[in-house]
């Protein structure tokens, strides 16, 4: 198996096959059965998983791929997996040293961002999950922790109000909705020409805010939009928090790990001074999935939102294999979890922050070799300004079939196997996106990705047009945009 899966990851570095294809139906109705009540051979499940599971993924392993923020994985990230499964740990808590290492990691978090040593962290899913947090623990700065016991009511709770771009992830908002704040309590703030949160209209938004007498308690800046990359000005977020006095928590899921890459580190100044910040290890760090993390300032604040409560059993002595509270428990709503921790430390390890950094720029850069592609072709549109290693564009076609022929296109290029970018809609105008990630993905899968927006493009356009001059009525099948 073992073999097996190194030579996948040698096919996968040399771009065989497709980056992806739909799964056949035969591949369904293998696995599909009753719950087995008799075990059959590993050599039997390994054999499912090998021609019906294995050719069906998503493909974030294949150079091609250029969909989603989805990180491609490594070898060491693999191989940690498995060792991690084979000593099972369960991180909760207890005096360990897989807890310990987890540690490590939180102290390596500091050392990146310039945090202090109270600084606290512990790994979660995923930023989705770290945005929670850092919502939390913001709610119970603001509330006091008394709101854990007493919820919402009485808290005067009900007039917070939180502040973020129109470009901040989704999941900021469902962090608000989750942790009973609402999401109607996100105040999105309009961004600038560049995507970047417009801090006058922030400032202006505060105000009007607090002479409508609500109380704005947590400003969530973004390091990377997940749409264009696009990042908030940090070092102006952090003024205005600090004049404020909100929580400043940073989405950096993906863009916080820029720190690692000389180049990039400047662009994120500010960030030194967050009270929280979210980021993924899984996304440009490859750490394989799921390897989500947060970093607080302040570790008292950090507790202050999660400990306590726990159950007698979970009693901490001064000795023996319950001892070195805080436990990551403490810090979180998880009690069992892995050991994220192994393969995220083995990666830094193994590769070193110097070369894990020059990856990432290089992902920058193919991302303007291939904003320099588009902007070659007459026939290929720009759409956002290439901020990192994230390109948005659109084949050119008359506004009336734009969003039905790109979002065909799309397809088009997905179905075809050679590259899987994704898409967004920018101004409300469908575009396609190609989020250059993975550390695979090489000229050739860019220039890939142009023949075949071009090729699909071109015959595209001429079915929709030809559709238009027949009179086909066209309108039915995009009514339901
Ligand atoms: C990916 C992403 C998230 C969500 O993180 P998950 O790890 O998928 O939960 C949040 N914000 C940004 C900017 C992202 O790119």
């Amino acid at each position: 198996m073992l073999e097996d899966m190194f030579d996948f990851l040698e096919r996968m570095s040399g771009g065989e096959g497709p980056v992806w294809q739909p799964a056949p139906a035969s591949a369904r109705t293998a696995i599909a059965e009753p719950l087995p009540q008799e075990g059959c051979s590993l050599e039997q499940a390994y054999g499912l998983f090998r021609d019906s599971i294995l050719p069906y993924a998503v493909g974030n392993a294949h150079p091609g791929f250029m969909g989603w923020v989805h990180g491609a994985g490594t070898p060491v990230g693999m191989l940690a997996e498995m060792l991690a499964a084979g000593l099972n740990a369960n991180l909760g808590g207890r005096d360990h040293m897989p807890v310990e290492l987890e540690r490590q990691v939180v102290r390596w978090g500091r050392e990146l961002f310039a945090f202090p040593d109270t600084a606290s962290g512990v790994f979660v899913t995923g930023s989705s999950m770290a945005n929670f947090l850092g919502v939390l623990v913001a709610r119970s700065r603001a509330l006091g922790p008394s709101v854990r016991t007493d919820g919402m009511q009485g808290q005067g709770g009900g007039a917070l109000v939180a502040y973020a771009s129109r470009a901040a992830h989704a999941c900021v908002a469902r962090a608000m909705d989750l942790a009973g704040l609402g999401s109607a309590a996100l105040n999105l703030i309009d961004v600038d020409g560049s995507g970047a949160l417009d801090t006058d209209a922030l400032a202006s938004a505060i105000g009007c805010d607090l002479r409508q007498g609500r109380r704005p308690f947590l400003l969530v800046g973004t390091a990377g939009s997940v749409d264009t990359g696009a990042i908030d000005d940090l070092a102006a977020l952090a003024d205005i928090a600090a004049r404020h006095r909100l929580h400043f928590h940073v989405d950096g899921a993906f863009g916080a790990l820029g720190m690692l890459a000389a180049d990039l580190a400047p662009r994120l100044g500010g960030i030194e001074r967050a009270d929280s910040i979210a980021l993924d290890f899984h996304k440009w760090m490859h750490v394989p999935y799921d390897a989500g993390f947060i970093l607080v300032r302040d570790g008292k604040h950090h507790l202050a939102a999660f400990d306590g409560g726990a159950h007698s059993y979970l009693a901490r002595e001064p000795g023996g294999m319950s001892a070195g509270s805080p436990w990551p428990c403490d810090y979180g709503p998880d009690l069992s979890r892995g050991f994220r921790a192994l393969k995220t430390w083995m990666t830094l390890k193994v590769y070193g922050a110097r070369r894990l950094g020059a990856a990432i720029s290089d992902s920058c850069e193919r991302a303007r070799h291939l904003g320099e592609l588009v902007r070659r072709q007459a026939e290929l549109e720009l759409m956002a300004p290439v901020h990192l290693n994230i390109v948005c564009f659109r084949f050119r076609a008359p506004e009336g079939i734009s969003d039905e022929l790109n979002s065909r296109l799309l397809q088009a290029i997905q179905g075809s196997g050679i590259a899987a970018p994704s898409s967004t809609r920018i101004d409300g105008k469908y575009v396609l996106r190609a989020a250059l990630f993975n550390h695979r993905t090489g000229r050739a899968q860019l220039a890939g990705l142009i023949d075949a927006a071009l090729v699909h493009g071109r015959a595209l356009l001429d079915e929709l047009a030809r559709q238009e001059t027949t009179g086909t009525d066209r309108n039915s099948t995009c009514r339901n945009y």
